[in-house]
């Protein structure tokens, strides 16, 4: 694999350092049940290759950024969501929130899940 960066957290779990509730799998993404989770259903779908952020995702391998967003759709599917919908996240950098700096879908659902952003 091309990018991995032993100091990740994320890299470290593509690598089985450290366990996740993996609840899908591919040749190239891979998706985690979120440890503090803020929904029923909140999934964190990545690469396992590392790239920081959606922006150097979509520049560096934007079929890879496909296969994270069709791991995304199969997984809101399998975890039943598709009828009352979901939310997809990407926070990035400081503005975002972003805390771990390998990219990752945040993936949402499983009750009503108000407005985007707290007022
Ligand atoms: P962000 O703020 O967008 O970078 O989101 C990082 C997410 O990673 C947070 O929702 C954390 O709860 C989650 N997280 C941190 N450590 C772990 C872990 N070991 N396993 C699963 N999720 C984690």
């Amino acid at each position: 694999m091309r990018n991995v960066n032993n100091d990740c957290l994320f890299c470290r779990i593509v690598a089985g350092d450290i366990p996740a509730t993996v609840v899908r799998e591919t040749e190239r993404t891979l998706a985690f049940r979120d440890i503090n989770p803020q929904a029923p259903v909140h999934v964190l779908v990545i690469p396992k290759e590392h790239y920081s952020d959606v922006v150097t995702l979509a520049e560096g391998d934007p079929g890879l950024a496909a296969e994270v967003l069709t791991t995304a759709a199969v997984v809101a599917e399998t975890e039943g969501l598709l009828t009352g919908g979901f939310r997809t996240i990407f926070n990035t950098g400081g503005y975002g929130g972003q805390e771990v700096f390998h990219v990752h879908a945040h993936l949402l659902g499983g009750t009503p899940l108000g407005p985007m952003l707290a007022r």
